[in-house]
């Protein structure tokens, strides 16, 4: 049950457009004055080092954040992604790579709320401990008061089960995050039945699901289904940086599908998009697609590559 651990993989490209998106998703709700809940239904360790064994085995970030690192040509969109990641390595060499709670917690503003759930006993542990160490340096640099138990809060409990407690958030404003492993087919099944719960009891929250594109029919269907749910909008962009091998293992797509997504995020994904494929893409088969839809029948969205 507990085989994954995503320090093999921080920093990878799949890593690279769901933060970028989600700093997106989570700049767009800072328009706004009032606060709002960041939920992280699966929130891994929130930090990762790169030189350690477990992301040095397959080196992952070297075809994610690496190529991206050093480039003066960034589109706006990324260049405030990357821009996180340079201010948690201040000596100018990559060595931490954010997590999804890192990410919330340095754009998110002291009134919102991040409630955090990870279910793996190492990863909640260090989670756990990252964000005391985070909120420790900021505490000490008179940046953000101690806010342990109001601001972030750790559950290590399951995301899928623990959401609907949450919603509707007080604040009627909310952006979930959902990135479970889907080592186990059962995690399709999970989040299309959290989604259609949420959505009863929230029906205006903003719903990011992270997803790969791998050869099992679930994920191959995953997003069509996602397109069904009773929701007023979606979006769905993937990422493809090199052409399937014949084995299908290695993970060379994945996918961001927002419920109730911003107005502004298809456009920005359009100008960027072409971009991450021409730095990350790896051979002639790289490519993006980019569709949206309203209510539950989708119009007319156009895939692009
Ligand atoms: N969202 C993180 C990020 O972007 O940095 C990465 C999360 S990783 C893909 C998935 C995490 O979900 C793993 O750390 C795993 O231990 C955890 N997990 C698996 N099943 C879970 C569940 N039912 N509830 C909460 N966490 C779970």
């Amino acid at each position: 049950m507990f085989s994954y651990r995503h320090a093999f993989h921080a920093g990878n490209h799949a890593d690279v457009l769901k933060h970028f998106v989600l700093i997106q998703l989570l700049k767009y709700l800072n328009q706004k004055d009032v606060a709002y809940s960041y939920i992280d239904t699966h929130a891994g360790a929130g930090v990762y080092a790169l030189d350690s064994a477990q992301a040095t085995k397959t080196a992952e970030f070297e075809t994610g954040i690496a190529p991206l690192w050093e480039r003066d040509d960034l589109p706006a969109p990324l260049a405030e992604y990357v821009q996180v990641i340079k201010d948690m390595n201040p000596s100018g060499k990559m060595r931490y790579y954010p997590g999804s709670p890192y990410c919330a917690d340095i754009v998110a503003r002291e009134q919102d709320r991040l409630r955090l759930f990870e279910l793996h006993p190492a990863d909640a542990k260090l989670l756990d401990e990252n964000f005391r160490k985070l909120e420790q340096h900021a505490a000490a640099q008179g940046k953000r008061p101690a806010t342990r138990g109001k601001r972030v809060i750790v559950n290590r409990a399951d995301g899928f089960v623990g959401l609907k407690a949450l919603l509707p958030p007080p604040s009627r404003r909310a952006l979930v995050l959902c990135d479970p492993p889907y080592e186990d087919k059962q995690d399709y099944r999970k989040v299309m039945d959290m989604l259609n719960e949420a959505l009863k009891r929230f029906p205006g929250g903003t719903y990011a699901v992270w997803y790969p594109l791998l050869q099992r029919i679930e994920a191959r269907n995953f997003a069509e289904r996602m397109k069904h749910l009773p929701a007023a909008s979606w979006l769905n962009v993937t990422l493809c940086v090199s052409t399937p091998g014949p084995d299908g293992i290695a993970l060379h797509t994945s996918g961001m599908f927002i419920v109730n997504p911003p107005y502004t995020l298809e456009p920005m994904l359009k100008q960027v998009m072409p971009y991450l494929v021409k730095v990350l893409g790896r051979d002639a088969g790289a490519k993006f697609t980019l569709e949206s839809g309203e209510a539950a029948t989708a119009r007319k969205g156009g895939a692009r590559s």
